[in-house]
């Protein structure tokens, strides 16, 4: 069962295993060329080094996440995709940050009941 996948790299230098376009990448990276190679590089340099600044401080799966939306949006304003398909990638985005913060919390209040729980033992 070998789907095909997107055939560019992600950030961190592993492959993308999105599901790939007619031009044989994911929409996202797709779009991310077309706008690299063509205004992408007219754009300001003083707001890409912020946001490359605030990206570093973010997890590498939100940093993919926020390359696919800010490729979606690039796509959708450049009429490259519909406007529907642009709120599909935001929608699907939105759900997978909080289900991923669903899980940190879940993880620290885990980390937390097992600390409570071996002060109790502590102290008996
Ligand atoms: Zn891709």
């Amino acid at each position: 069962m070998n789907a095909p996948t997107c055939s560019s790299t992600r950030r961190d230098g592993t492959p993308c295993r999105a599901t790939p376009t007619a031009s044989g990448r994911c929409f996202a990276h797709d779009a991310a060329l077309q706008e690299s190679t063509s205004n992408g590089r007219r754009r300001g340099g003083q707001n890409k080094s912020n946001a490359r600044r605030a990206a570093k401080r973010m997890p590498r799966e939100l940093r993919d996440i926020v390359d696919i939306v800010e490729a979606a949006m690039g796509a959708v304003l450049q009429s490259k995709v519909s406007p529907s398909q642009g709120h599909a990638v935001a929608s699907l985005a939105g759900a997978w940050v909080r289900l991923h913060e669903l899980g940190e919390v879940q993880q620290r209040l885990e980390a937390l009941e097992q600390a409570a729980e071996s002060r109790k033992g502590w102290r008996a």
